[in-house]
């Protein structure tokens, strides 16, 4: 492993689904310097306070965790923020990181930077191979040229930028909007509004046939610590500076099998305790039909994540119950 305990290490979006996981598993592996910003201390969008902040902190590693992330609906409603906060944030941290000699830096993106109509399972050699899904182009291509930027600085100023793509999350600490968010807490707090109610429907978006890949938050983490703390060898192949074949310095995150949104539908219900039916409503967008990753990249590197899906829905739900529903 390369990263000693006492390396000074920036959790940027330490209070997001990821971010606050990685936090987690870093003390839990008894990192001493982790260092974190909330968003009133450090305006990442600010390219000049984050280069003073990098100069001042000078972080040996950067888990680049922080973005303006929400579901089908918020990526719809609010294409203009999720292309500008995105680029500037990744932009700034990512210069900075260069500037400030940071040793590696993992930029996590979602697999929605993928085509549309992408061979399942999804391999990284696909990016950039076919048009976008239109719900949430503004997020991808600002995460592509995230992506992009990493591999450039790579090659010309030999950085060691890798990007991580992780397959849709849950966990812990989400975002349980009833509107913005995505799927897994807008049915925790669907499913738990309507036991509490009585209700005898949940209606759920679109046609449920979409298929979809979950990952708990904690798995997450792991990946991620677990790219950083790579040997050199390993690592720098996961780079492929010395490699021809153009293909980014870029791993997807996943667990490797999918269900549908009917699926999922029912798993929420069965672990919330909700006995009603479900409604489809297809006047809601669908998104994407399927989203599987393949994962080989990872497992080759012996990492695969370990959360059955049903005890991730119940450590979710707990959650919900314990930091959603008791506070005001
Ligand atoms: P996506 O993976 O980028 O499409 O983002 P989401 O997590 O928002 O949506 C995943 C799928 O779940 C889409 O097909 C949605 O239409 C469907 N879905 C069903 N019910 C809901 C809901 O209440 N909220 C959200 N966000 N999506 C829902």
């Amino acid at each position: 492993s390369t990263l000693p305990k006492d390396a000074r290490i920036y959790v940027a979006g330490h209070r997001g689904l990821v971010g606050s996981a990685i936090v987690r598993n870093l003390r839990a592996k008894g990192c001493t310097t982790i260092i974190e910003r909330t968003h009133a201390e450090l305006d990442l969008t600010d390219q000049k306070a984050v280069d003073a902040f990098f100069a001042a902190e000078k972080p040996d590693y950067v888990f680049l965790a922080a973005a303006k992330v929400g579901g089908i609906h918020a990526n719809n409603a609010y294409p203009a923020e999720f292309i500008r906060d995105n680029l500037a944030i990744q932009t700034n941290i990512i210069h900075a990181a260069h500037i400030h000699k940071v040793q590696r830096l993992l930029f996590l993106g979602s697999s929605c930077i993928y085509p549309k109509l992408a061979p399942q399972p999804m391999k990284e050699e696909h990016l950039l191979t076919g048009a976008l899904e239109a719900t949430n182009r503004p997020y991808a291509l600002a995460k592509i040229a995230g992506i992009e930027m990493c591999w450039a600085y790579n090659r010309q100023y030999g950085t060691q930028f890798l990007a991580a793509m992780p397959t849709n999350l849950y966990g812990p600490g989400d975002n349980y909007h009833p509107d913005n968010s995505h799927v897994i807490p807008a049915l925790i707090r669907k499913f738990h509004e309507a036991k509490a109610s009585g209700a005898p429907t949940v209606t759920v978006w679109g046609t449920g046939t979409p298929r979809r890949e979950f990952l708990y938050s904690d798995d997450m983490a792991d990946a991620c610590v677990y790219l950083m703390s790579l040997a050199e060898a390993p690592y720098t192949a996961l780079l492929g500076q010395d490699r021809n074949d153009g293909l980014a310095p870029l791993v997807n995150i996943g667990v490797g099998h999918d269900l549908s949104i009917r699926e999922l539908a029912e798993a929420v219900a069965k672990t919330v305790g909700f006995t009603g039916s479900l409604t489809f409503d297809t006047t809601k967008p669908d998104g994407t039909m399927r989203k599987l990753m393949d994962v080989s990249r990872m497992t080759a590197i012996g990492w695969q994540a370990s959360t059955s899906f049903e005890d991730g829905l119940k450590s979710a739900y707990a959650d919900f119950q314990a930091n959603v529903i008791q506070k005001p």
